[in-house]
């Protein structure tokens, strides 16, 4: 790092080339990719832009800008903590230590759901994201769903603060109803939903020496961890569903590797759901539970 301080001889490419190897030797997976979000956001321009600046000379103040946040990278924090922000979905959402980074999975997630609203072609809709975290499940869901309402809830207050600084980014804020409290506490009687989503943690406890240090280090452990299992919270959420779900409504789970055929099971040994079904990720891992209230009869 110390190289870093002679910042006459810096240029953008020069820059970024070193960093990418600096990170790289400290095990960031693509550090040079990481390196030009990071001085492109000391810089205030985009990752695109430094392209066109390959040549140009680094300010003392930009490098001063640029410095520590190498140096946060460079200690396995995660990219999207040091920029603030990520994307998910069309969404630009705030991140920060309270809440777990939004994961491209979980965008499958909201497309299952949204996709059976449009197959049924329903509306004014409302829905219960258990565990909101950033806000990314509720937030997607009234920003391109028919839903006049999500309730999303957290048992982390500081997550529900993050969730809704985003909400009122998103200019979203008037159809998410945030609500403190674990599984479905935060419900009054005779309460129900047409959909009922959660991206909830299940990460078994002895599995976190398997973790990337971005996530073990940096993420909250509310977010990840779920007993010796981790299985311990998606069970309580899958037994617990039938009664806030409407006739026909939608349970839709995310589950860890290898916990989709119990949860299945455990959904159809309730009696109270029908066309249980699993959906797979990206990499093709049972990924997504879904499943269905019995109709009344
Ligand atoms: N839904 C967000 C997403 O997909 O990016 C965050 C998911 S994170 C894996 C799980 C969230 O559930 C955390 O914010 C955690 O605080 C919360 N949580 C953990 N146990 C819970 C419980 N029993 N009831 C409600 N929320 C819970
Ligand atoms: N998907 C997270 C991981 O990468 C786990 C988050 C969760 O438990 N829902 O490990």
């Amino acid at each position: 790092m110390s190289k870093l301080g002679h910042h006459r001889d810096w240029t953008v490419l020069k820059l970024i080339k070193w960093s990418g190897q600096y990170l790289d030797e400290k095990g960031v997976e693509r550090g040079r990719l990481d390196a030009e979000h990071l001085l492109a956001h000391a810089m205030s321009t985009s990752r695109l832009d430094l392209y066109l600046q390959y040549d140009r000379l680094l300010s003392r103040a930009e490098l001063d800008q640029y410095r520590p946040l190498l140096t946060r990278r460079a200690r396995r924090e995660p990219l999207q903590y040091i920029l603030g922000r990520t994307g998910f979905r069309n969404l630009e959402l705030e991140v920060d230590q309270a809440v777990l980074i939004p994961r491209p999975e979980t965008e499958i997630l909201v497309d299952e759901v949204l996709q059976w609203v449009a197959d049924n072609e329903l509306k004014e809709l409302i829905a219960l994201d258990i565990g909101t975290g950033s806000g990314a499940i509720a937030l997607s869901l009234v920003h391109e769903g028919p839903f006049s309402r999500v309730v999303a809830t957290d048992t982390s207050k500081i997550a529900l603060e993050v969730a809704t600084r985003n909400s009122l980014m998103s200019g979203l804020s008037d159809r998410v109803d945030f609500r403190f409290g674990e599984y479905y506490d935060p419900l009054t009687a005779g309460e129900t939903f047409e959909v009922i989503v959660s991206n909830p943690p299940y990460v078994a406890d002895g599995e976190a020496q398997h973790l990337d240090p971005e996530i073990r280090e940096w993420e909250p452990e509310a977010a990840l961890y779920a007993g010796s299992d981790g299985l311990a919270v998606l069970r309580r959420i899958a037994t617990g569903a039938g009664p806030y779900l409407k006739p026909g409504g939608l349970l839709a789970l995310e589950v860890g590797l290898g916990q989709a055929a119990y949860i299945m099971e455990l959904l159809e040994n309730t009696g109270e759901f029908v066309t249980v079904r699993v959906r797979r990720d990206l990499s093709g891992r049972e990924r997504i539970v879904l499943a269905h209230r019995v109709m009344n009869d």
